[in-house]
């Protein structure tokens, strides 16, 4: 499996910071590349500007910038960069319809997606913002799942950005390629218990919007679905929601377990949600139960919750 997905350039170890450096991450190029394939991209290269260049910075002005934001040379404010680098993201929207991801180097006045150092005209720090080129991207490509690479660190942000990207390269190949209402139901029953692990209020609204396919044009209900889809994927999936689905997915075995069994699930679960051990250990036991007791095309094992991601990445060996 190969999954397209954007990346800033100088993570994967390409010399493209205005000092002549890069900021490879080992875990992005050694270990997540062997399921995304990447698109790397440098939006400061890509406006022009060389190696080495002098740095740049966010400022907030009274000018009339959409947003008061702008990416400007660090040593004179009035070298402004801005124009050119939403020109740039513009020009990426093509070759990035069919990524599934975009990997951002995090604290770039240009890529950075959720804490820019934000500074006042006269040089005074201010705020946090996000870079111009990541900004103008989040508008463009709005469903797509995007992240900083600095936040991988954390295993919980790292399982659900991940989930996203493989969640949202489905939609992509499965039922945005293929429309039709079969399409989306059988996505939707793919995703139920993932999604209410992650936001049930959309595990409702959703279910709700599908149960009348006639009401809109299919188009209309894929374009409501999906976006309230990847926005509901973007709350964490806590303990507490996990467990729930956990014990949800168990009461479909209610019969075929037995009393021993039952307890041991839920002596697991339990043990799960005060944090004793990670989610890896009940959803084993319930992978199982579910394997012996159910046919290759049971209900329960197609649910992505099961397997939302590849299991070699371990990712919830850590949550
Ligand atoms: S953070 Fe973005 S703009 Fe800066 S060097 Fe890396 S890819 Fe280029």
């Amino acid at each position: 499996m190969s999954i397209k997905v954007g990346i800033s350039a100088c993570l994967l170890g390409q010399e493209v910071r205005y000092n002549g450096s890069h900021k490879r991450s080992r875990y992005i190029q050694e270990v997540l590349s062997e399921y995304f394939e990447y698109s790397p991209l440098c939006p400061e290269m890509g406006i022009g500007l060389g190696v080495p260049r002098k740095p740049i910075r966010l400022i907030t002005t009274s000018g009339n910038n959409e947003t008061g934001i702008e990416a400007a040379l660090t040593e004179d404010h009035s070298v402004r960069y801005t124009e050119q680098l939403k020109d740039y993201a513009r020009q990426q929207v093509d070759h990035l319809s069919d990524a599934s991801g975009y990997l951002f180097m995090q604290k770039s006045p240009s890529c950075g997606f959720t804490r820019v150092k934000l500074y006042h005209e006269n040089g005074n720090p201010l705020e946090v913002s996000q870079g111009i080129y990541a900004a103008e991207l989040d508008k463009l490509l709005p469903l797509m799942p995007k992240e900083e690479a600095g936040r991988l660190s954390d295993p919980m942000i790292r399982e659900n950005f991940i989930t996203r990207v493989m969640a949202y390269h489905d939609w992509q190949h499965n039922v945005a390629d293929k429309l039709s209402a079969q399409t989306l139901l059988g996505f939707h029953v793919r995703y139920k218990y993932l999604l209410m692990a992650h936001h049930i209020k959309s595990y409702q609204s959703l279910g709700k919007l599908l149960s009348n396919l006639k009401a809109q044009p299919l188009g209309d209900i894929a374009h409501q679905y999906i976006t309230e889809f990847m926005s509901a994927l973007k709350h964490i999936a806590n303990r507490k929601k996990n467990s729930n689905v956990l014990q949800h997915l168990q009461g479909y075995l209610k019969k075929e377990l037995s009393k021993d069994e039952k307890q041991e699930m839920h002596n697991l679960i339990h043990q799960y949600r005060t944090g004793l051990i990670p989610i890896v250990v009940p959803l084993t036991l319930l992978k199982h139960h579910i394997n012996k007791h159910t046919t290759d095309d049971n209900y329960l094992r197609k649910q992505k919750y099961l397997n939302p991601h590849p299991y070699e990445l371990g990712l919830r060996n850590a949550i």
